[in-house]
């Protein structure tokens, strides 16, 4: 019997014609130990379970045991890896069936480093615990910030070596996303399918997430245009809290418009707009203020796969996506406006050229003054006490003072800036000083208090919590030095 009930499988995905994916199970470990199961999570996708489950979680989330009606697959895609098109695929992911919610929604049980598939390359398939307690924390933490990304059901410890540059211990996530559908999954289609299978296919993704399209006039159009909203509002939100995704390459970019694959993301903490943490990004392709640009390149390998449908007439085809690409721009620049504003504690309707200007200011402070970007925006609510010595600088004071001009002049009062600013700023983030401390000593020493501790901060980062106000900061020089890692 299974004592993890409710489980309400759909597998669309594995209904579509074989080219799509591959069957594959995933391959088993030798001693499974559940590390760690989002019990919150669980009740929200409405999957029911005991305290005494850990044994069976460990078997069922380490893909030892298959649970009934699940249909494993990995699923072909192709991408862009820094501009380069290539063949890809679950290389260690396995999907292993959709699962209807109790609020019937539609969403992937994958598991992340669940053995070889024939996407695997030269690659093993797996996955190291360090690297799975990161994808947990970071992904849990941009939940607790609202913005649209995959859940972290479980982790599992294999018992089993990973060897990448040392030795480590092996481990497998289970990831929750309402679909691992890229970009790079239609330029898949695109050039190594058929056309009646770029149809089928497009069909089925308008269907499951933008059912609304259904019935419109050109429906493949409509769904650049929606998936390019979707990506607008997702980067938008990454540019307020300061994350740098760090490998926005095409297949990791999601239809539905959620962050996912948390490689060698990161915080950026002081402000430069030009950061960059991920070893491989030497050029600075996916910096933190290129982010934007990116997307709109990466919608543009969508609107060419898409190409084929939009018209017969392939030079008609053309100009009508580069129509929409061409909005991207203007669009992103109004939605990104605003939301600093928001930041800012206005929330008007005409952003005027003066909030232009002071937006830029603020941001031009923050650089010259090597500010940090959470904190900044703290510091011009009075209800937060930011000790920094930086807020007491007589140029920061001119900014304030003319901020609270500015907030009276629109209609507002600073109270009420501040209960806007207070929804938009958050108190804490995975600090990289922070998530490598906690990942040492959950590797190093088996002592997960620091990961505990960071793990719940970062699920309500919108509370203060004057006992923590130490992690509310990085020690200077840590970023400088500091460097993050694909696929580990
Ligand atoms: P990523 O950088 O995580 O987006 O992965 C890029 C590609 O490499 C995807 O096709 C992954 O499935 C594949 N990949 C990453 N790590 C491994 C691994 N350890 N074994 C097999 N394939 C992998
Ligand atoms: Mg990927």
């Amino acid at each position: 019997m299974n004592l993890i009930r409710n489980w309400n499988f759909d597998n669309t995905y594995a209904r579509l014609p074989n080219s799509f994916y591959s069957r594959v199970n995933p391959t088993k470990v030798t001693s499974p130990k559940t590390i760690y199961f989002n019990d919150k999570l669980a009740s929200e996708i409405g999957i029911e379970f005991s305290t005494n489950d850990a044994l069976e979680i460990a078997e069922i989330f380490s893909g030892n045991k298959l649970i009934e009606n699940s249909e494993p697959i990995a699923q072909a895609y192709a991408g862009h890896q820094f501009g380069n098109f290539t063949m890809l695929g679950d290389g260690r992911a396995i999907l292993l069936a959709e699962h209807i919610t109790k609020n019937n929604k539609r969403i992937d049980i994958q598991l992340k480093g669940a053995g070889e598939t024939p996407y695997s390359r030269r690659g093993d398939g797996r996955a190291t615990l360090r690297s799975m307690l990161r994808e947990y924390l970071i992904s849990e933490a941009m939940h607790g910030l609202n913005i649209p990304t995959s859940r972290s059901l479980t982790i599992i410890s294999s018992g089993d070596k990973v060897y990448r540059e040392t030795i480590h211990d092996g481990a497998i996530l289970t990831r929750v996303l309402s679909s691992h559908i890229r970009v790079g999954t239609f330029e898949f289609v695109r050039n190594f399918l058929s056309h009646e299978d770029l149809k089928l296919f497009t069909n089925y993704v308008i269907n499951r997430h933008y059912p609304e399209l259904v019935h419109s006039t050109n429906p493949p159009l409509e769904l650049l245009k929606a998936v390019m909203d979707k990506q607008i509002d997702l980067i938008v939100n990454w540019m307020r809290v300061g994350f740098i995704h760090g490998v926005m390459n095409t297949d990791n970019m999601s239809i539905a418009g959620e962050t996912f694959d948390y490689g060698p993301c990161a915080f950026m903490n002081s402000y430069n707009p030009k950061t960059v943490f991920s070893s491989i990004d030497t050029n600075g392709r996916y910096s933190f203020s290129n982010q934007p640009a990116i997307a709109q390149w990466n919608l543009s390998c969508l609107g060419s796969a898409l190409l084929p449908l939009v018209s017969d007439d392939k030079q008609d085809a053309i100009n009508m996506a580069q129509e929409v690409l061409d909005s991207f721009p203007n669009a992103f620049r109004l939605k990104w406006e605003k939301m600093m504003l928001q930041k800012l504690g206005f929330n008007i309707l005409v952003v005027t050229d003066e909030l232009k200007n002071f937006i830029h200011e603020v941001l031009i402070w923050m650089q010259q003054n090597e500010a940090d970007y959470t904190n900044t925006f703290l510091a011009f609510n009075a209800e937060n006490n930011v000790s920094k010595q930086v807020y007491q600088k007589d140029s920061f004071k001119v900014l304030l003072n003319k901020w609270e001009v500015l907030i009276v002049n629109s209609g507002s009062s600073t109270n009420n800036a501040n209960k806007i600013m207070i929804k938009n700023n958050p108190y804490f983030i995975p600090r990289n000083h922070l998530v490598e401390e906690a990942l040492d000593e959950a590797c190093n020493n088996e002592n997960y208090e620091p990961f505990n501790t960071l793990l719940k901060l970062i699920s309500e980062p919108y509370t203060p919590k004057t006992e923590y106000e130490n992690l509310q900061k990085t020690p200077k020089g840590f970023d400088e030095n500091y460097n993050t890692f694909c696929g580990t």
